[in-house]
């Protein structure tokens, strides 16, 4: 091997390792976030919960032995307070998202028909770019990835597309163990990509890298 061949093998070597050590600090440092995020999390529920706790006792045993509620009563009023700070705490992701219903992803049979390979260039593939909660049927087949800091929800670039879609063909890398949303969703009456879908016209906010986060401040309003 002459020298210059010789330098470019070891340049080769070098870019390699590089690639190899950010990747693993890229990783490193999601596994980090996600346990901080974690953390965060149960340290601030750990303390609502012993406040709430010591407050809502001593409120109950003050009422009760004022005879001014009864166990029955508290029990009834308690199961309607649960689910209205349900979805609160939901909104807050001050709980574990999965999807609900859990359902059998292979046995699901009702894909829309939709002919993607003509639309792309309008939709720019835009179902991909929205975020959904994975199945314990996705958790245990590994194969799907999950946000590490908001758990289990779909893993997503820094461009807002899914991680398992191929950023220069727009192909699914995971098609055969597709999560149930992807297998379900269907665009056609989803005017945040279609205004228009029988006659192919986009949402023009599709082309905004901050397609999503446009369409929800602006709904919003
Ligand atoms: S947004 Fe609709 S048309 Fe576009 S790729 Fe997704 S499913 Fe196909």
């Amino acid at each position: 091997m002459s020298q210059a061949s010789t330098q470019k093998y070891e340049d080769a070597q070098t870019e390699t390792i590089t690639t190899t050590q950010q990747r693993w600090e890229d990783l490193r440092q999601q596994i980090a976030d996600g346990l901080h995020s974690t953390h965060c999390r149960a340290n601030s529920n750990t303390t609502k919960t012993l406040e709430t706790a010591s407050f809502l006792y001593a409120l109950i045993e003050l009422l009760s032995e004022s005879d001014l509620i009864s166990v029955e009563a508290l029990d009834e009023r308690k199961r309607q307070v649960i689910k209205r700070l349900k979805r609160r705490y939901e909104d807050d992701r001050m709980g574990v998202l999965l999807q609900n219903p859990q359902l059998d992803k292979y046995s699901f049979d009702r894909t829309a028909q939709i002919d993607c390979e003509n639309r792309v260039h309008l939709c720019k593939t835009s179902c991909c770019r929205l975020p959904f909660a994975l199945s314990e049927q996705d958790l245990e087949e590994r194969v799907v990835h999950w946000n590490l800091a908001i758990p289990y929800m779909i893993e997503q670039r820094e461009d807002g597309y899914c991680v398992h879609v191929d950023k220069c063909t727009q192909a699914c890398s995971i098609y055969e163990q597709r999560p149930m949303p992807c297998r379900g969703y269907d665009c056609r009456n989803d005017k945040r990509i279609w205004l228009d879908f029988e006659n192919r016209i986009p949402n023009p906010a599709v082309e905004r890298s901050d397609w999503l986060q446009f369409i929800s401040e602006n709904s919003a309003e």
